[in-house]
């Protein structure tokens, strides 16, 4: 049962010369064998690469220079979305367009697990070019829902949210342009962390919209993901939007009593329609973060009904522009034309799916001249007002809670035809990235027939990640829903 330690547990046994870090690795290649075939979460993995880094580690301890400060992921294996650079690894983005590239450097928060003494390894499937919350926009196949193999696991990092809720590996780390780690986090019942925008580096992610997209963790509790937050954290030279603001000890902040704490509960996030069973549980939790000594303070963000507009103007619009790069002549698949013009037109028309092309005509659309004033720039002014009321409402709490989706895992297929039922999935996870704030998703119960995970969002002040990490710590250890197991773990 070594697969199902958190990362926390596993790297304290490998120091501990308890298990080694190969054994750790085995068991997780164990159990991608067992349980891939059905959860569909990894595009590739490289074993051989892994059990050498597992060696590796195993190694450094052995040789005595492996410091649990310096290296609090000893040994452990940690998987990558398909869109985060991995020298001498696959970068496909789940997408044809980039045929069979592979990278040739980390990206930053690569590097930075490497030095932690994770074992990083593994491809995990996401929508194309993380545009979908689903996973069905992958170009190569869809990932299924652990706790119930005919739903979808969320997106857009699908894959990253499915091998943690499998035990596929000990944790995962994936990007949220506008919900794609809360979002399949919820619905696969772990946690999902989006940091605020400048905590964690970006260079190596593929941009999609790059003032929305962060990188951050998948994992099984949240004294993981106070640790992997730490780890990704921190200023880079290389990306000019990291802030060099210092990096808490996000683990030094769990620390139990919720007294003194305003949280505020925004009326516009407990709407109608919602699953009835999302909003019992939502509003379960709700009190019991009070029994837990916060005080819960309804407060409004009353632009929040503009905001899946906003994304959907401005994320597009970036997109339009960060998407162009691929034009078969730098990357990956090419398809040969008389003209250069030719080779570009169908390069792109065979490389790109259906939701990609139609994200780069809608960007295109609201940049041209005549419509920009109209939707882009108007889209900019909202986010403004987006960002504004977060700002005002963090005067008087010191975080939210909402729900993190309107409903449950939903069939797959159920929304495939209907782009815009797709993108309502989005509708509470959205704002946090237009305003930049930071956000995360835990579990907080589930549904009762069929059985699936909900999950509960709390977002928090720029910076403010210590504050999330406390509330969630302290209500995840007065509930019993991080400890329930998918059938498939
Ligand atoms: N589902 C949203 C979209 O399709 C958010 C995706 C993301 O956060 N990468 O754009």
């Amino acid at each position: 049962m070594l697969h199902r330690l958190t990362v926390s547990e596993l790297a304290r046994r490998i120091h501990r010369g308890e298990v080694s870090s190969r054994e750790a690795t085995q068991a997780c290649l164990d159990q991608i064998a067992r349980v891939d075939g059905q959860v569909r979460a990894y595009l590739s993995h490289d074993p051989a690469d892994a059990l050498a880094q597992a060696d590796a580690a195993d190694r450094l301890r052995a040789s005595g220079q492996a410091d649990p400060a310096a290296h609090p992921l000893l040994g452990v294996p940690v998987s990558l979305k398909d869109v985060i650079a991995h020298r001498g690894q696959p970068l496909g983005c789940a997408s044809r367009i980039l045929g069979n590239f592979v990278s040739p450097y980390d990206a930053t928060v690569v590097h930075r697990l490497k030095a932690a003494g994770a074992v990083v390894f593994g491809r995990l499937n996401m929508d194309e070019f993380a545009m979908g919350s689903s996973t069905e926009n992958s170009a190569f196949f869809t990932t299924l829902n652990p706790w119930d193999t005919t739903r979808i696991p969320g997106g857009s990092s699908g894959g990253c949210a499915a091998s943690v809720a499998a035990h596929e590996c000990f944790a995962s780390v994936g990007s949220d342009t506008g919900g794609s780690i809360r979002q399949p986090a919820a619905l696969c019942g772990v946690v999902g962390v989006k940091p605020t925008y400048g905590r964690v580096p970006r260079y190596g992610l593929t941009a999609f919209a790059s003032s929305l997209d962060q990188i951050g963790p998948f994992t099984k509790d949240i004294a993981d993901a106070a640790l992997m937050t730490r780890v990704l954290s921190g200023h880079d030279p290389m990306d000019s939007t990291s802030m060099p603001e210092p990096v808490p000890d996000y683990l030094a902040a769990l620390s139990g009593s919720l007294r003194g704490l305003r949280i505020g509960l925004p009326k516009e996030y407990l709407i109608g329609g919602m699953h009835p069973e999302v909003d019992a549980s939502v509003r379960a939790a709700v009190r019991q973060l009070e029994s837990l000594g916060a005080e819960i303070v309804e407060v409004s963000l009353p632009h929040t009904e503009y905001a899946a507009a906003t994304y959907y103007i401005i994320a597009p619009a970036e997109a339009s522009a960060n998407l162009a790069r691929f034009d078969g002549i730098r990357y990956g698949a090419r398809v040969d034309g008389a003209t250069p013009m030719e080779l570009n037109s169908r390069t792109r028309g065979r490389g790109f799916g259906p939701e990609v092309k139609r994200r780069i005509m809608l960007g295109t659309y609201v940049l041209s001249s005549g419509y920009y004033d109209a939707y882009y720039l108007r889209a900019q002014k909202v986010r403004t007002l987006i960002r504004n009321d977060f700002l005002e409402a963090f005067k008087t709490v010191d975080a939210l809670v909402t729900p993190t989706t309107p409903a449950p895992a939903f069939k797959v297929g159920e929304k495939s035809d209907d782009p815009l039922q797709m993108y309502l999935c989005d509708v509470f996870t959205i704002s946090c990235n237009l305003a930049g704030i930071c956000g995360l998703s835990l579990p907080c119960g589930f549904t009762s027939d069929p059985r699936l995970p909900i999950g509960l969002q709390l977002l928090g002040k720029p910076f403010g990640e210590s504050t999330l990490f406390r509330i969630a710590h302290a209500y995840e250890q007065s509930t019993p829903w991080h400890r329930a197991l998918a059938p498939l773990a």
